[in-house]
């Protein structure tokens, strides 16, 4: 609520920025001022600061200056990206009508202006602020209660950029696990849901910037509704069985698009609910940590995907993300699509083609949603254009051509294309193109009489000026030059001598003086005025046409969206599809076979992101193999550095790969489907939410056990570590047989505990494998071969020595070792298990020699005259 006396003792002006700031306090406010920007008060210190722009003041408010800083409105995408970046949020304020009108109603009116969009981190459309490969969403959060009167959360993902629209539906302990799937920008959701404790726990730790909305969307029957009035639907069955989480979900995201675009509405797509969906779950921290979009440090260049993406395309390239965020488990939905990336590698000549025409395809789902919004310009119509030609010309190049199925429906999609839009498209506009429709000049000559009468009138009367500037010269002997600017119009300027001659007769009754500046005087003409007005008019008359006809062209654009957002995603699947295949073929991987078994063996496999980066030193990576058919349990032990992490994770990314539905790094992988992929790998301390090491590992452990099925796959790295040696390994041991017995999982375990082999005589399902080392000349070589059995030792000690510990520290941990190993063979494992606490161990194993010790036991006090005491304390504290 603004101040009401501040209010009242401000400027007209300061007086309107208080009403509109209160009205958007969560933002900052960008107030245009002609061609300026402005902030005001707060928001001026946090973006002068934040954008690193000056700082200066405008005026009073209550006897205090009021601070501004101001950008230009031609450069605000710069600063909107810097803001955007921050987690700011920026309320456009733009003035809604011409000044005069202001003017007219008084010398003291204020021109009126209103917010036209709020500018947010998940509803950007600007290509200049968007990634291009990325998908730029946000997700809007609702719930309702469950028949188990549990929470039921309702997800809304939108990206405006594209109009794709999804819903969902979890409880709260999955809630993470999606947020982490989505990726969105921004998360949006009711005050009061924000400030519940847990949830606001969740989605504090999820990341991206939360919005909180001042207002619920209401009951079921107010959600439907706004759903109904943005479609302009009367019923919602056509949506397909919507839940009330999810309704309540996609009734928030609508009011959140129309509090931040206003007026404009953006094309989206219909919610498509993924409810029923099948995908491969992964939670938050396997999905970190198998650097599947991006590396723990955040990177892309690294991560899964920076070695699979091949698309040529933006819209591709975040399908690719996409895909695998949310591989599927639909076995005979993944032959098809490996069908697909199979067919563009046996036809590699299609392959080349398309990837040819495609890369020099536009963006047309961003370009589409920008037009939907009045935000588009010429370049994006031409978009669409482009794109409808390229589809027929795809659509030709695969005619006769037996394709499989996934392809086969693209292709008749793009058959589909419509061809007089297309040309209509092409007729209209010119090649190169303004960015903005603001200025015309960007409709094609002879495509309509009307605009080509105006501009060749506009075009007559500039030759005519031009011409008057030497009729006037000859007429008075005088050096004068025409000029224009938005003050004057179009002027003689002459320096200040000449120019006193133009003041008297007989030239004073032509030239009318204007203006006198230091060192030149500006004059008028009647022949002037009268043209620049004929120029005004003609150029108002093309620019009016062009935007006509502009508006003309969107329509018929808008007319199709839906038929264009196919296409698009059409475009964007053939792409995925020609860059596996691409992949595939440069990094040599095989087609996996995934069934709906519990089968899970690989030949041959390889970790795809550390071949790449080995290759590009010219080293190989050693391939290993991989059998965890029926529900099997490898036990990996061996020295650090060997390999076991990546081939935890290898085996890992191998599924995910297949499910995604690309060939896999292996000479042949067979993979009955995984329903969740667990992992609980390195260790990385969690100190922003307070945890230890250990805590997180304990939580990852137990989700991990509570929910992992026969059909799930685990890989479970150095459990127990960040404990005490006695407590990790008990901790591991019970961890392994509650996999065995309980979730009956497939599952890959490396430790270091190398008490855990034991396991196998007792587990059926178990099996032991090693990293093969050998010693060659007393060093230590890892060969990163995977092989059956127990690590024989551990070679900790010879990396401590690699890594430089100083000599006497390696030569004493060689005597405690050879000790410690003896003491391993008097006593069994499994009695060391029952009732041998390692630090007994330790203390039976290095007996301490202490020669203080051994003389005062053999003293006898009370068999002792006070002097021979006294030469024994003597005698003792020389020994020390
Ligand atoms: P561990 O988990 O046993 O400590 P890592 O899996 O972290 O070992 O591997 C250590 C390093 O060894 C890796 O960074 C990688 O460069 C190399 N490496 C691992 N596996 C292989 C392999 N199969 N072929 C070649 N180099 C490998």
């Amino acid at each position: 609520k603004p101040d009401d006396k501040a209010q009242a003792r401000a400027t007209p002006m300061i007086a309107q920025y208080i009403e509109i700031k209160a009205a958007n306090a969560d933002c900052l406010l960008f107030y245009r001022m002609g061609d300026f920007y402005e902030l005001f008060f707060e928001d001026a210190l946090t973006a002068s600061r934040a954008l690193g722009i000056m700082l200066t003041k405008r005026g009073k408010h209550m006897g205090e200056d009021i601070p501004m800083c101001g950008v230009p409105v031609e450069r605000a995408n710069d600063y909107l990206q810097k803001l955007i970046a921050l987690g700011h949020r920026v309320a456009v304020c733009e003035q809604i009508e011409d000044p005069a009108e202001a003017k007219k109603r008084g010398a003291k009116s204020v021109v009126r202006r209103d917010v036209v969009r709020l500018v947010t981190p998940g509803t950007i459309t600007e290509d200049a602020l968007l990634d291009p490969t990325r998908a730029n969403a946000f997700l809007a959060l609702a719930r309702r209660r469950a028949e188990d009167g549990g929470w039921r959360y309702g997800l809304a993902s939108v990206d405006i950029s594209t109009g794709a629209f999804t819903l969902g539906e979890c409880a709260e302990a999955e809630l993470a696990a999606a947020i982490a799937r989505l990726e969105p920008c921004e998360i949006v959701a009711a005050e009061a849901l924000c400030r519940d404790a847990s949830l606001g726990a969740i989605l504090a730790a999820s990341g991206p910037p939360i919005a909180p909305l001042g207002r619920d969307i209401g009951d079921n029957d107010a959600a439907a509704r706004r759903l109904m009035d943005f479609y302009r639907v009367a019923t919602l069955e056509g949506f397909g069985a919507l839940s009330y989480s999810e309704l309540a979900a996609a009734a928030t995201a609508i009011f959140y698009v129309e509090r931040t675009q206003k007026e404009s509405r953006p094309a989206l797509a219909r919610p498509l609910s993924q409810r029923e969906r099948v995908t491969l779950d992964i939670d938050a921290a396997t999905r970190a940590n198998l650097e599947l979009t991006r590396t723990l440090s955040g990177a892309r260049e690294g991560s899964l995907l920076s070695v699979v993406d091949m698309s040529v395309t933006p819209a591709g390239a975040r399908l690719m993300a996409e895909r695998l965020s949310a591989p599927s488990t639909d076995p005979t939905l993944i032959g098809a699509r490996l069908d697909a990336v199979g067919f563009f590698i046996a036809r590699d000549d299609l392959r080349a083609s398309l990837r040819a025409m495609l890369s020099r395809a536009p963006d047309l789902a961003r370009a589409l949603s920008r037009l939907s919004l009045q935000r588009g310009g010429p370049r994006d119509l031409a978009s669409v254009g482009v794109a409808l030609a390229a589809a027929r010309e795809t659509a030709q190049l695969f005619a006769g051509v037996e394709a499989p199925r996934e392809i086969a429906t693209e292709i008749e999609t793009f058959a589909k294309a419509d061809a007089a839009l297309a040309s209509e498209i092409a007729r209209s506009l010119k090649e190169s193109l303004p960015l903005d429709r603001r200025n015309g000049d960007f409709i094609r000559e002879g495509r309509d009489g009307e605009l080509d009468e105006a501009r060749s009138l506009r075009d007559a009367s500039r030759r005519v000026i031009a011409e008057l500037q030497g009729r006037y010269a000859e007429l008075t002997g005088l050096k004068l030059k025409i000029k224009h600017n938005n003050f004057l119009g179009f002027f003689l300027e002459l320096s200040q001598a000449q120019g006193e001659k133009l003041l008297r007769p007989p030239f004073d009754a032509t030239f009318t003086h204007r203006q006198t500046m230091a060192d030149a005087m500006r004059f008028s003409t009647r022949e002037l005025v009268e043209l620049e007005a004929k120029i005004a008019s003609a150029a108002d008359r093309a620019l009016a046409r062009e935007l006509a006809l502009f508006d003309a062209l969107v329509e018929q654009v808008l007319a199709c969206a839906e038929d264009l957002r196919r296409l698009a995603e059409a475009f964007a699947r053939l792409d995925c599809f020609s860059a596996l295949a691409e992949v595939a073929e440069k990094r040599q991987w095989t087609r996996p076979l995934v069934d709906a078994s519990l089968d899970f063996e690989i030949v041959g496999g390889r970790h795809p992101v550390v071949e790449a980066s080995l290759q590009t030193q010219g080293k190989a990576f050693a391939a290993n193999d991989c059998d965890l058919d029926g529900g099997r349990i490898a036990v990996v032990t061996g020295p650090n550095m060997a390999g076991k992490s990546t081939y935890l994770r290898q085996n890992a990314l191998i599924a995910l790969l297949a499910q995604a539905g690309s060939y896999v790094p292996a000479q042949r992988a067979r993979i009955g489907v995984v329903d969740r992929l667990f992992s609980r790998v390195g260790a990385s301390d969690d100190l922003a939410r307070g945890r230890s090491t250990f805590m997180v590992e304990m939580v990852e452990t137990a989700a991990i056990l509570n929910c992992a099925t026969p059909r799930s796959l685990v890989i479970l790295d150095e459990i127990g570590r960040g404990t005490a040696t006695f407590d990790g390994l008990s901790i591991a041991w019970a961890t392994i047989e509650h996999l065995h017995e309980v979730n009956r999982s497939r599952a890959i375990f490396a430790t270091h505990f190398h008490e855990l082999t034991q396991l196998a005589k007792r587990l059926p399902r178990l099996v032991n494998l090693t990293m093969k080392v050998t010693d060659h000349a007393g060093d230590v070589v890892f060969l990163h071969e995977v092989i059956k059995g127990a690590a024989d030792r551990s070679y900790g000690v010879h990396v401590a020595q690699l890594a430089g510990l100083p000599a006497s520290v390696v030569a004493r941990s060689h005597v405690i070792l050879a000790e410690l190993e003896a003491a391993d063979r008097r006593a069994p494992v499994e009695t060391l298990i029952d009732d041998l606490p390692l630090f007994a161990r330790l203390a039976e194993a290095v007996p301490p020699k202490d020669a203080l010790r051994d003389a005062l036991e053999e003293i006898d006090p009370d068999q002792m005259t006070p002097r021979e005491a006294l030469a024994a304390l003597y005698e003792l504290k020389k020994k020390l």
